[in-house]
């Protein structure tokens, strides 16, 4: 059974609770797993300060942890196969994707091991001939890392690899749903030589096993990725104690086509934008706002072609798509698309259950389109983080830009056109934290990403990524201590006479 793991020892809930998982794609059972409590979550808080304070990891140099980190790297590569198949048994997605995801987090963390070791503090010009004045960065401390279920181990990487290159502890709490390549990730830190303590792991739901990653006062900064309704919450928790925050949230990714974009290419990125695993993605390019002229033709080869996507469980042949991580999600994603069709949208394909036998025990739910959606609807807000892609047309580029930035999100966006200029000048003006032009989706580790808006509040990846995880400190040395003269000395105090 997958345990906690705190304080460099593998233990039961405290109050031993337990939970099934079971495979979103047929609902066998995959394992059973502790379900902690808050009262485990305290305690691995308090292993975290413990071995923080006592600077067993933010004292190891940071060359030294920069290279553990790529060792942990090499780990994963070999452990890639086991790893892969857990994260495709709790998430259902084909175990291509999940072997991309492996690979992707093993680069995560060779780039934080480099960044890490490379990690320097500057002089600053005092302008003063007797003082020397140094910036230095050190932990944050003990972190809440707290992450989803869509892709588990590559939104926990994103965490993991910066916190510890950077000397912090932590405590992680993956999605109750998906937490197989969590408990692996600990063994593999583990075997690294991560020292005790330093890497703790809470299993459970967000609200009770997770409750005391965002009040509790020991911990400094809490780190989410995860819808925005609980990072709300967590943002609200955390101000009680001024805790840090970074989030990483939801979004409504517009992918602005215009006509003279290459056509196939074009519809080839839309397809995949939306409807990659299903698309439970955040970065999904789930809003198509598209030049009216083109409008028809692209439409009709999307609907064409996403009709034709198989759906299957990830050892069925030919499966191009997976289902959906669980039961009250897919009715979400249905309600979703009730709510297009009765606010006016024209519905193009799928919105309905599949009815074949082979995929009567999976959350399963077809590639949508709905069409002729205005932006007074709700549904092109609203994040469905399904695989439902709304349409709206576009006459110039000013009410291109217009509509795909109407929105509280601010994740990621995409324009498709022939024109250079056109390009360049849409993705200026998009307000998301990643603008990809004729391209859509990807990321290296090296850039940083993360949204405006409600997308979220910091950075992930790149530089910014692993500062999340500093202080910065500003140390000031008088070279040739003497008294500062502001103050008379007592041998010349005003009125005494001398
Ligand atoms: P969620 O917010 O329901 O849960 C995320 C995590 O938070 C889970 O581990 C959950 O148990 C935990 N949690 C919930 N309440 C908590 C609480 N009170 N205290 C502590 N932890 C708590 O999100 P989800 O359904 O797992 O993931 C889907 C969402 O994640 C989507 O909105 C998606 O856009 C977003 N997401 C964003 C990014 C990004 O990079 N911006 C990446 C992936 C997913």
């Amino acid at each position: 059974m997958g345990q906690l793991y705190i304080d460099g020892a593998w233990a039961d809930a405290a109050e031993g609770g337990t939970r099934e998982i079971r495979s979103p794609a047929d609902g066998h059972l995959v394992a059973e797993v502790s379900e902690a409590t808050a009262k485990d979550t305290e305690r691995a808080i308090g292993a975290a300060r413990a071995a923080f304070d006592d600077g067993r990891w933010s004292n190891v140099p940071a060359a030294e942890r920069g290279l553990l980190l790529l060792r942990v790297a090499d780990l994963l590569q070999r452990d890639r196969d086991r790893l892969a198949r857990a994260e495709t048994d709790d998430t259902g997605k084909r175990v291509v994707e999940s072997e991309i995801d492996m690979d992707d987090i093993t680069n995560c963390f060779r780039w934080f091991g480099h960044l890490a070791a490379a990690a320097d503090g500057r002089l600053v010009e005092t302008g003063v001939p007797d003082a020397r004045s140094k910036v230095v960065h050190e932990p944050v401390g003990v972190c809440s890392l707290i992450t989803p279920w869509n892709y588990p181990l590559l939104q926990t990487a994103w965490k993991v690899a910066p916190a510890l290159g950077a000397g912090c502890t932590f405590v992680l709490k993956p999605s109750e749903l998906t937490p197989h390549t969590a408990i692996i990730l600990m063994e593999l830190l583990a075997e690294a030589g991560v020292p005790d303590g330093v890497a703790n792991l809470v299993l459970g739901a967000g609200a009770t096993a997770g409750g005391p990653l965002s009040t509790d006062p020991r911990v400094d900064l809490v780190s989410f990725t995860g819808g925005l309704a609980t990072g709300k919450v967590l943002m609200a928790n955390a101000a009680a104690t001024v805790k840090k925050v970074a989030l990483e949230l939801g979004g409504k990714n517009p992918f602005v086509c215009f006509a003279d974009a290459d056509h196939e290419t074009a519809v080839d990125n839309i397809l995949t934008g939306i409807f990659l695993h299903s698309g439970q993605v955040c970065s999904a390019g789930a809003r198509l706002v598209v030049e009216e002229t083109a409008h028809d033709r692209i439409v009709d080869d999307l609907v064409e072609r996403a009709r034709r996507i198989r759906l299957g469980g990830p050892d069925e042949e030919g499966t191009e798509t997976g289902a959906l991580i669980s039961e009250a999600h897919r009715d979400k994603v249905e309600a979703y698309v009730a709510r297009g069709v009765a606010e006016g949208a024209v519905l193009r394909c799928g919105g309905e259950r599949p009815t074949e036998e082979r995929l009567a025990n999976g959350w399963f739910y077809p590639p949508t389109i709905l069409d002729r959606c205005t932006r007074d609807m709700s549904v092109v807000h609203d994040e469905s983080f399904g695989p439902v892609l709304t349409v709206e047309t576009f006459t110039d580029l000013d009410e291109a830009v217009a509509i795909g930035n109407d929105t509280e999100y601010g994740l990621s966006g995409a324009v498709f056109s022939a024109d250079t200029g056109v390009c360049e000048e849409v993705a200026a003006r998009l307000r998301h934290g990643t603008v990809w032009i004729n391209d859509f989706g990807p990321y290296v580790p090296a850039a940083e990403w993360g949204g405006y808006g409600h997308s979220g509040v910091g950075r992930e990846l790149g530089r910014a990524g692993l500062a999340e995880y500093q202080e910065t400190k500003h140390i000031w040395t008088n070279t040739r201590p003497g008294p500062t003269g502001w103050f008379p000395s007592s041998t010349s105090t005003p009125g005494s006479g001398s």
